[in-house]
């Protein structure tokens, strides 16, 4: 019986791993023509500072697939990354990205994710320079985002790249700190302009006094360091106040908005100068 059962159970297995495989192919077929069709298409999240002014936005990539609707990034990118795919989609997001922010207000900033295969690829600091003069975008206005996987290899080279940026004017962040191979060797090497704490020690931070010693070491570390700290996936009002009150320099999260699509850049921006004019005492008494 216990035979029988478990033939049973690895015949559903089996099907079930034909599905996914399928479906891992078909998305992987249409992968390869999204970029041709046009399929690719960024959101943008505002980062504030400490005040709560915006500063900028993270541009995150989507896929908007003909049948199955829009795809999330940790759904594709690993494929794209695997099929040798995202340099030409990163070098897409970069281009795509400096266009949009060029008509936002002039000293915003614009965050591009990178991704390991991208960030190795020979000659990545001329593509960015390249498309920097291309577009007519100010290097001290782009942000790259890497995160400490990018680093786990060829250091040497890695630690060239990223000077290199940094001559050109472009502000580095690690993303996603405090996760995988957090290493402080990265922090002592490496020119960051700016260290994202991930979401993980945010979540939890009003219940937690384990989250909250290890942000506060962060931003402290960082400080130390000269380098700037923004919290991600900031989601509630208490730990905005909670990260303001540590001298967090920056927020980033649900709190203070969700991903949005381009073309809602301009009301926001809008909306919320309106709203802090409007919630300044000294306007309000007005001349
Ligand atoms: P990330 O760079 O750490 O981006 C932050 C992710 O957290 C985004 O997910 C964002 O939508 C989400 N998020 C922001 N605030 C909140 C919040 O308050 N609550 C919750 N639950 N989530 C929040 P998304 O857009 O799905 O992107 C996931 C990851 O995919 C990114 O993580 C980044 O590593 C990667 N990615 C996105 N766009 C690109 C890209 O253009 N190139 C590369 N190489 N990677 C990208
Ligand atoms: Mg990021
Ligand atoms: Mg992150
Ligand atoms: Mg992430």
């Amino acid at each position: 019986a216990a035979k029988k059962e478990g033939r049973r159970r690895a015949r559903t297995f089996d099907q079930s791993m034909l599905l996914v495989l399928e479906q891992r192919e078909l998305l992987r077929r249409s992968l390869r023509v999204a970029l041709q069709h046009g399929e690719f298409f960024l959101e943008y999240q505002p980062l504030v500072d400490g005040a709560r002014a915006v500063i900028g936005f993270e541009a995150l990539l989507r896929w908007r697939h003909p049948r199955l609707g829009v795809v999330p990034p940790i759904a594709f990118i690993p494929m794209a990354e695997a099929d040798g795919l995202m340099s030409e989609i990163g070098q897409w997001v970069l281009e795509e990205a400096c266009r949009a922010a060029l008509d936002w207000p002039a000293h915003y900033t614009v965050a591009v994710n990178l991704s390991p295969a991208e960030f190795l690829t020979a000659g990545f600091t001329d593509r960015v320079s390249q498309t920097l003069d291309l577009v007519g975008f100010p290097a001290e206005r782009l942000e790259l985002e890497i995160t400490e996987t990018v680093l786990l290899e060829r250091t040497i080279n890695n630690l060239d790249t990223l000077n290199t940026l940094s001559v050109l004017g472009i502000q580095i962040s690690l993303d996603d700190f405090g996760t995988d191979y957090s290493s402080l060797s990265y922090l002592k090497n490496f020119p960051f302009d700016n260290i994202k704490i991930d979401k993980y020690f945010i979540d939890d931070l009003l219940d937690d006094e384990k989250s909250q010693t290890i942000v506060r070491s962060v931003i402290a570390l960082s400080h130390g360091l000269g380098m700037r700290v923004t919290a991600e996936g900031v989601e509630t009002a208490g730990q905005a106040a909670w990260l303001e009150a540590e001298g967090c320099d920056r927020l980033q999260g649900h709190f203070l908005s969700p991903p949005m699509h381009v073309d809602h850049i301009g009301q926001f921006v809008g909306h919320r100068k309106g709203r802090r004019t409007n919630a300044a005492p000294g306007n309000r008494a007005g001349p």
